[in-house]
């Protein structure tokens, strides 16, 4: 795994069409390739070009290219990280691009939203509580309450347990934290002590919302990597992935509308909402006339 510095052309892409489910506007990539080398990671697959995922790609200039183009942004809203990368995989705790783009963010008066899998989030909990006066929330990304599954699934990344005290941590301080439930795979995951284990852990540790995807996604690259993996950790399921799935792109967890029932039961019962809270910009003062 090398790691290797680059010069980036932009930083922030603009969200035409937010999902709803995240509220992003905005969303920034400081890194390219994750140290975190999770088997199922659909970054590896061939339309987002990345043709060693294993090197990690720094983009030296992120910071200065970030400031700039936040400083042009005539709309304010939430600036997401996490989506093709961990923000806080461990090359993180030397280059502190995260950290810093955090503190730029809460200079220029945006709000974050942060996907990851470590727990080295709590190192800009200053941060992140200056920033929540607009809108700050964090999802740990956690399928399994086993962490000894989430060592083989996710080698590079803190084990489970870590995560879900990271997002207590965090609920303590005030932060919107909870969960991004995805993917749970077909076959490892997708069982209805998993799903209860797994909402029952995160309303202990005071998360505020989980949100799911009963299921997962393969294709081209993404499909033969994660298959080689079974191979090695999990022996006979790349033939019920081959029979159940074959080469389709969607690969729902078994008796997902079942399981989909159980969850949002569970949640409703714990108080725990299914979506990240909205952003709710700020008006600015209007000024009244006396006359
Ligand atoms: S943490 Fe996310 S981006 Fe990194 S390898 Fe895992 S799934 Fe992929």
């Amino acid at each position: 795994m090398a790691v290797i510095e680059i010069e980036a052309k932009t930083i922030l892409a603009t969200i035409h069409e937010p999902d709803g489910i995240f509220g992003i506007q905005y969303n920034m990539n400081l890194y390219r390739g994750c140290q975190h080398q999770c088997i199922y990671c659909d970054s590896r697959s061939q339309c987002y070009g990345i043709e060693n995922f294993n090197d990690i790609l720094v983009k030296r200039n992120a910071l200065e290219l970030l400031d700039r183009e936040l400083a042009r942004k005539r709309v304010k809203g939430v600036v997401g990280t996490g989506s093709m990368n961990d923000p806080y995989m461990p090359v993180e705790k030397h280059y502190n691009l995260t950290g810093q783009a955090l503190k730029l963010i809460a200079r220029r008066g945006f709000g974050v939203h942060i996907n990851t899998k470590s727990d080295l989030v709590l190192r800009d909990l200053d941060t992140l509580r200056e920033i929540s006066r607009v809108h700050a929330s964090v999802c740990l990304s956690i399928s399994t309450t086993d962490d000894d599954l989430s060592r083989m699934i996710e080698p590079g990344a803190p084990p489970v347990s870590r995560r879900f005290a990271a997002i207590q941590a965090l609920a303590e301080q005030g932060i919107a934290a909870g969960v991004c439930m995805m993917p749970v795979l077909p076959f490892l995951e997708d069982t209805v002590e998993n799903i209860i284990a797994l909402v029952e852990r995160a309303a202990e540790n005071g998360a505020g919302f989980i949100i799911p995807w009963f299921g997962m996604s393969l294709r081209d690259r993404q499909r033969a990597y994660y298959y080689e993996q079974l191979d090695r950790l999990f022996p006979g399921f790349r033939e019920k992935y081959e029979r159940a799935f074959g080469e389709r792109y969607g690969c729902p967890a078994r008796e997902s509308n079942h399981l989909a029932e159980v969850f949002y039961k569970q949640c409703a019962q714990h108080g725990l909402e299914t979506r990240v809270p909205p952003y709710r910009p700020q008006q600015e003062p209007k000024q009244y006339s006396l006359f």
